[in-house]
């Protein structure tokens, strides 16, 4: 190893923070499954979140709908992914067609634009929600999606 080489890498050793936390391992059942609450939800959503602050800025969390369920209006301030898991479900953004989605799609929503996520009326869905969150917050909620607009 010629010496430019060995001083680089003597600096990036002693440069090297020192480790405050060492690897954490969330057992599969630690997180207890959550009820979607009311406010923000129409039909039964259960919610089972994987990771989330403070760990990371990012959260992502299982949201399973059954039948007719979805989420209200929102936006999200860093934007969102979704991953269908299971099911079809449907994703409408606003002045935007409501679109089906199944297993494998990945969805994008970009940083405010407001939409909405469920089931199908006639099938359950789920789907890994992935958002990144800005100021202490990752979703901003609105009004709820009526039975004309889901039906539409
Ligand atoms: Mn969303």
């Amino acid at each position: 190893m010629n010496t430019a080489v060995a001083a680089t890498l003597a600096l990036a050793a002693s440069a090297a923070p020192a480790l405050a936390e060492s690897m954490r391992i969330f057992p599969n059942g630690s997180r207890p499954s959550v009820k979607g609450p009311e406010a923000t939800f129409t039909g039964p959503v259960r919610v089972d979140m994987q990771f989330a602050a403070p760990e990371s800025r990012v959260s992502a969390g299982h949201v399973t709908f059954e039948p007719g369920s979805r989420s209200a209006w929102h936006t999200h301030p860093a934007g969102q992914v979704l991953i269908v898991t299971s099911g079809t479900g449907w994703v409408q953004e606003e002045n935007g067609q409501k679109r089906e989605i199944k297993p494998g799609d990945v969805i994008w929503t970009p940083p405010g634009v407001k939409h909405w996520h469920g089931a199908t009326a006639t099938n359950g869905m789920t789907h890994l929600a992935i958002t990144e969150t800005v100021n202490g917050k990752n979703v901003d909620w609105m009004e709820k999606v009526t039975d004309e607009q889901y039906a539409k």
